[in-house]
């Protein structure tokens, strides 16, 4: 069985106390509530990060943290940048790559994607490579070619060859952060023809172990419909994980 997932993607939101305050609220909801259940990513700011997990590093295994974005570079003159290396050595275990936002605001490509992808996988870290296509590139009928060019470009073969941890996420543009979700059968209709690519490109046994998320304005009134659909095994969330009731009571919709 896939393993079900939430993660939370509090993009560049929250001082470090307000992060505090809201990782301090949501632990004891999802030890008592979740039990284990689900496996929950809490993705905050990098520069949280630290002291978030060395707060409340003896969690149980449910829980993990991830960060939002690392360098294409493995080291050196690229002022700025944090390496995937050094976010695993301060413990996180999930980077997310090629989230919308950075792919729009940062001319982020498939191809840095898949550079930072490997990175990631020589850190020994799990990355969320996200997928998605816009509103014109739906209405003109290119859902298919596009997510099928964002994986092809995007995802090395080193994953298949080796058997590497990998989650993709569906988010398509239109429904990030403009409380527009795809309906359970569109999220369905995509998460389908991206296991079909594992399939075809990895292996039966990688396309029905990958964990595949959808990401898109879920809250905690519409999760339960869309974690319920074929192929949907968990949730990216952004707005909605900022808010600790919210982000628990979607984590509680993914329990199978
Ligand atoms: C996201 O940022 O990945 C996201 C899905 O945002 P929201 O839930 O706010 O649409």
């Amino acid at each position: 069985m896939r393993t079900r997932i939430v993660a939370g993607n509090w993009k560049m939101n929250t001082t470090p106390e307000e992060g505090k305050k809201l990782v301090s609220e949501m632990i004891p909801m999802i030890d008592d509530e979740i039990r284990g259940a689900v496996h929950a990513i809490l993705i905050p700011p990098i520069l949280h990060l630290s002291g978030l997990m060395s707060l409340f590093s003896n969690r149980k295994q449910s829980l993990s943290w991830g960060a939002q974005d690392c360098s294409a570079h493995s080291k050196g003159a690229y002022t700025g940048e944090i390496s995937a290396e050094m976010l695993l050595s301060v413990g996180v275990s999930y980077i997310l790559v090629g989230h919308s936002e950075r792919r729009a605001y940062h001319n982020e490509t498939n191809t840095l994607c898949r550079d930072k992808i490997l990175r990631i996988i020589e850190a020994g870290g799990c990355p969320i490579y996200c997928v998605g296509e816009t509103l014109q590139e739906r209405e003109e009928d290119r859902v298919t070619p596009v997510i099928e060019q964002q994986l092809n470009e995007g995802l090395p073969e080193l994953l298949w060859e080796k058997s590497l941890p990998l989650i993709i996420a569906y988010e398509p543009v239109w429904a990030i952060g403009t409380g527009k979700t795809a309906s359970p059968h569109q999220a369905s209709e995509v998460h389908g023809l991206i296991r079909h690519w594992l399939k075809t490109h990895a292996s039966d046994q990688i396309a029905d172990s990958t964990s595949i998320l959808y990401g898109g304005s879920v809250k905690a009134e519409n999760a339960a419909e869309l974690f319920n659909m074929p192929d949907v095994d968990g949730g990216l969330i952004g707005g909605a994980s900022l808010q600790s009731r919210s982000f628990v009571e979607i984590v509680k919709a993914c329990v199978r």
